[in-house]
């Protein structure tokens, strides 16, 4: 079985001391995560001080982003040896804000995507698909090829591991989430690209998410859906009410 995964993505969003705020808020609240897994991305400076306040221990505190290489020279960047080092166990890689403003190639997200199994931490690779190509007829080609090329090279022991987000970039904050025909839709299509990739037994295993205009609202009709395993909440995680309201969907 597949154990559900409500995650938040804050992108650049709150100070070292309102992120400590937050976890001390929701620490203790949170679902037992051999239920229900919960995790916040947060920026880099923000993940010691969250790890720091995070006392009850449920809440899995994941980067946005790291380098693909492990040290050197590359000035600004985030190694994920470091993450490691901290203790954490998820990176996303590839958002569709990475690709859109920091130019990141599906050849980069591959990389990112090795170097952070190579540091034994597990990917939440996120993929995109624009109205344009919905409304062409592109998208499902748009999709299969962003998880192809991402996971080029990924072993199966390691692919069985992965967490994939599908974010249509016309429902992430827009405040219009994907109906849940679409989401679903969008969601078993990625699932069928792992199992074409790799083998059933792997795409079985593999938590697929929905993000995009997520909210307190949708989540359960989300997460009702055969091919939802979890979802990556952007606004909505930034309210330790409505990050908490998310993660109890089933209440
Ligand atoms: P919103 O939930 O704000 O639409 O953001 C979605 C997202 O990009 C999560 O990664």
């Amino acid at each position: 079985v597949r154990i559900p995964l409500i995650a938040g993505n804050w992108k650049m969003n709150k100070t070292v001391t309102e992120a400590v705020t937050f976890t001390k808020q929701v620490t203790d609240q949170l679902p037992d995560p051999s239920e229900v897994e919960t995790a916040i991305a947060a920026p880099a400076i923000l993940l010691q001080p969250m790890i720091d306040a995070n006392s009850g221990g449920r809440l899995q505190v994941a980067a946005e982003n790291c380098y693909y290489e492990n040290e050197g020279a590359y000035t600004g960047e985030t190694s994920p040896m470091a993450l490691k080092d901290m203790g954490l166990h998820y990176v996303i890689i590839g958002h569709s804000e990475r690709r859109r403003y920091f130019n990141e190639t599906d050849d980069i997200i591959n990389r990112k995507v090795h170097a952070v199994y190579n540091n034994a931490m597990v990917p939440i690779l996120c993929c995109d698909e624009t109205m344009g190509r919905r409304e062409s007829g592109e998208h499902v080609h748009w999709v299969v090829s962003q998880v192809t090329a991402a996971l080029k090279g990924i072993s199966d022991d390691e692919a069985k591991k992965l967490v994939i987000a599908y974010e249509p970039s016309w429902a992430i904050g827009s405040g219009k989430s994907a109906s849940f025909d679409q989401a679903e839709e969008g969601c078993y299509l990625i699932r069928q690209t792992v199992a074409d990739l790799y083998s059933d037994e792997i795409a079985n295993q593999v938590r697929v998410l929905y993000g995009g205009s997520v909210n307190p609202d949708n989540v359960k009709g989300l997460m009702a859906k055969d091919n939802i395993d979890g979802v990556l909440a952007g606004g909505a995680s930034l309210k330790e009410e409505t990050f908490l309201q998310l993660t109890q969907y089933k209440n």
